[in-house]
């Protein structure tokens, strides 16, 4: 039974162990670009072939990008490291398809010793006559590549996702491909580096000397509501509810006046001679 035609939006693409998108220090991804193990050579993904010869990538990407400069000897570091040719590297069978490069949507005739690909049987039978391959066809699909001849190969596209198989999450994509630079609960406090800012907060007030030295990490504990298993949760709660409604009393009455009172603000004082009578309470 002949093949039926693909659609090639249909097929979710991604790069797959072959697909090189980052290597030592040089993200290729971030100017267009992968590697592809395969064919051995660079794609470039805003025109979907592959650079050739790699010498020739930064006026490649200069094409597309004007502004762009790549880093000095990047080409040459490429070609040394993956060890890059004047031309592509046809793979000998079948393989997944080549990230980069679009899929061909006719079914297209494969000449079965060598799998090349021709777009009907009269360009596989000049080629046959022409090379003496003998040995058969086949149908399957195929990719166009743009080696220094073109050439289609034959690809499996039975392992491809089809789009309507996957659950799209681009938000949690976006989230995971976000590493924090700084994770600053493991940084330690500080006081505020402008003093005039919150200053009286954290040292007339005497917080800071609380927090010193920790990291927000470490204080979680602290802040945490409590759970039934801490041993004074309940004691504690309850003490802080009862100063804070005691207190009020206090800065009213006996220790504040003017804009402390009206913030309901209290000194040290206040503080220490209740957590007298705090004490005096529990024993
Ligand atoms: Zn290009
Ligand atoms: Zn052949």
């Amino acid at each position: 039974m002949p093949l039926e035609p693909i659609s090639k939006a249909d097929y979710l693409r991604l790069p797959d162990s072959s697909t090189v998108l980052e290597t030592e220090g040089l993200r290729l991804s971030t100017y267009g670009l992968v590697i592809n193990k395969e064919l051995r050579a660079v794609i470039c993904l805003e025109c979907g072939n592959p650079i050739l010869p790699p010498t020739a990538i930064p006026q490649h990407v200069k094409r597309h990008v004007s502004a762009l400069d790549l880093p000095a000897g990047f080409e040459d570091t490429l070609i040394q490291r993956f060890l890059l040719g004047p031309n592509v590297c046809y793979p000998k069978g079948i393989i997944d398809p080549i990230f980069g490069i679009e899929l061909l949507e006719q079914p297209h005739v494969f000449c079965t010793p060598c799998n090349r690909g021709y777009r009907d049987l009269k360009g596989l039978q000049m080629h046959q006559k022409d090379v003496k391959c003998s040995g058969g066809y086949h149908e399957g699909y195929g990719q166009r590549i743009s080696g220094l001849k073109h050439r289609i190969i034959e690809v499996n596209i039975s392992n491809l996702e089809k789009k309507t198989n996957v659950q799209l999450d681009p938000t949690s994509w976006y989230r995971q491909g976000i590493v924090p630079s700084r994770d600053y609960a493991k940084l330690v406090i500080h006081s505020p580096e402008n003093s005039s800012n919150l200053s009286s907060f954290f040292h007339k007030d005497g917080w800071i000397s609380h927090v010193a030295g920790n990291s927000a990490d470490d204080l979680y504990e602290a802040r945490c509501s409590h759970t039934d298993e801490d041993a004074h949760g309940e004691t504690l709660r309850d003490l802080a509810r009862r100063y804070l409604d005691d207190i009020q009393d206090d800065i009213q009455d006996n220790v504040n006046f003017g804009l402390l009172k009206d913030i309901g603000s209290v000194t040290l004082y206040v503080i220490y001679s209740y957590y007298i009578f705090s004490l005096s309470q529990i024993t």
